[in-house]
């Protein structure tokens, strides 16, 4: 049985005569840029989180990269992020000449550990840039405690995110000052190419990210501040109108998924009742966690990524990929230990839970449409690879 790491087809067919309807609309007016689907978007995405405003952007990237502009980011600047994540939440730092510093995540949800945020915090420190890693949310209450009392802006990357409620019941991305999500096609919410959005609650800041969205312009030709072409295609909010709706069933459906694994797994003698066992078991599987189950919000986890961890990481990765399962690692070189970050001398020793992470983490299917068959069948195979290499 082929079970692929993920498989938008099944997706784009369940919702094919309305999208291709909606694409034709676009073509037909031949309206490419900016125009009413990118205002619809902004104001549906905004209803949709609780927030004031939304911007949309060219892709999960930019939006990082804008809103650090829009908060005036300055050579030499020091901007606190995780050391475990995707590229971007770093590179736009760099790219700005400003100073990553990184971050250790915590052992059980992969985002930031507050508690090493501010022996980091110096005069220079302007922001702090939580992800939300695999689709939950970091410790905000912590993290903006901190950002307050130092007088230090927040940043959410949620670009693996979208949808997901804080313990609060809030929609991250609607909690720090300004949210940056992404709509690249193997998002939870995601698009025909690139794309991306900002949120804020903050008026002054939105109409900021507004105008900084097209170079700084307003009126026409006029710049009173110096921004990019950071604009989301029309044809893309198009697409993203008619899949917004949809989101909360398939967050629904990948954590219906992520409790089918755990059975099995349980079933399979490879996990015990939560799920869970002390990481030092050997041929045992440790599952994700969702911390803020219990807080009553239904989206507090929406399984981005299902991630496992296990003893003999590469050797599994091997035996999955040779049975046509697509499992991937999300990630296996932290910010710290990159070629292009060796100038800011960072410590190994500092970052002893990432560095484990990216040795023993590994990513299953969990994708909206999966079968119970196919997770049966990936966690069969697990247990038959455990049983052979006992
Ligand atoms: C995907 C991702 C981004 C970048 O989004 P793009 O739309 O691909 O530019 C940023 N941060 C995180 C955590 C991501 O997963």
């Amino acid at each position: 049985m082929k079970v692929p790491l993920l498989d938008l087809k099944p997706q784009y067919q369940s919702l094919k005569k309305e999208i291709d309807e909606a694409v034709q609309r676009v073509i037909d007016s031949q309206y490419f840029i900016m125009g009413p689907d990118i205002a619809k978007l902004e104001e549906d995405i905004c209803q949709y989180l609780g927030c004031k405003k939304a911007v949309g952007v060219s892709s999960g990237t930019d939006a990082l990269l804008l809103a650090l502009m829009a908060l005036d980011i300055q050579p030499g600047d020091e901007i606190i992020v995780p050391t475990y994540s995707f590229f971007a939440t770093a590179g736009v730092v760099a790219r700005l000449n400003a100073v990553p510093v990184f971050i250790d995540c915590d052992p059980v949800t992969f985002n930031i550990d507050p508690k090493k945020i501010v022996e980091k915090i110096t005069p220079k420190t302007k922001v702090i840039i939580p992800v939300h890693l695999y689709g939950q949310s970091a410790e905000m209450d912590e993290i903006l405690a901190i950002a307050k009392k130092h007088n230090i802006k927040v940043v959410e990357d949620g670009a693996q995110a979208i949808g997901v409620q804080y313990k609060d019941g809030k929609f991250v991305g609607t909690i720090g000052d300004i949210g940056c999500f992404s709509f690249f096609p193997s998002k939870n919410l995601g698009c025909f190419g690139d794309g991306g959005i900002v949120t804020t609650n903050d008026e002054v800041l939105g109409e900021k990210l507004r105008i900084m969205r097209v170079h700084g312009m307003e009126p026409k030709y006029y710049h009173k501040m110096i921004g990019g072409n950071f604009r989301l295609d029309a044809l893309q909010a198009a697409v993203l109108r008619v899949k917004l709706p949809h989101l909360d069933s398939w967050s629904a459906k990948r954590r219906e998924n992520a409790s089918i694994y755990t059975k099995y797994f349980i079933e399979a003698g490879l996990a015990n009742e939560e799920g869970r066992l002390v990481f030092d078991s050997k041929n045992k599987v440790l599952l994700p966690k969702a911390i803020y189950k219990d807080t009553g919000h239904k989206n507090h986890h929406i399984y981005n990524q299902y991630i496992i961890r296990v003893d003999k990481r590469n050797p599994l990765l091997d035996f999955l990929r040779k049975k046509e399962i697509g499992c991937e690692i999300y990630y296996p070189v932290p910010f710290h230990r990159q070629e292009c970050f060796e100038y800011l001398n960072c410590k190994d020793e500092d970052f002893p839970i990432s560095n484990g992470a990216s040795t023993d983490s590994i990513a299953l299917p969990i994708y909206p449409e999966l079968t119970d068959e196919q997770i049966k069948f990936v966690v069969d195979t697990i247990a038959e690879f455990m049983k052979a290499s006992k």
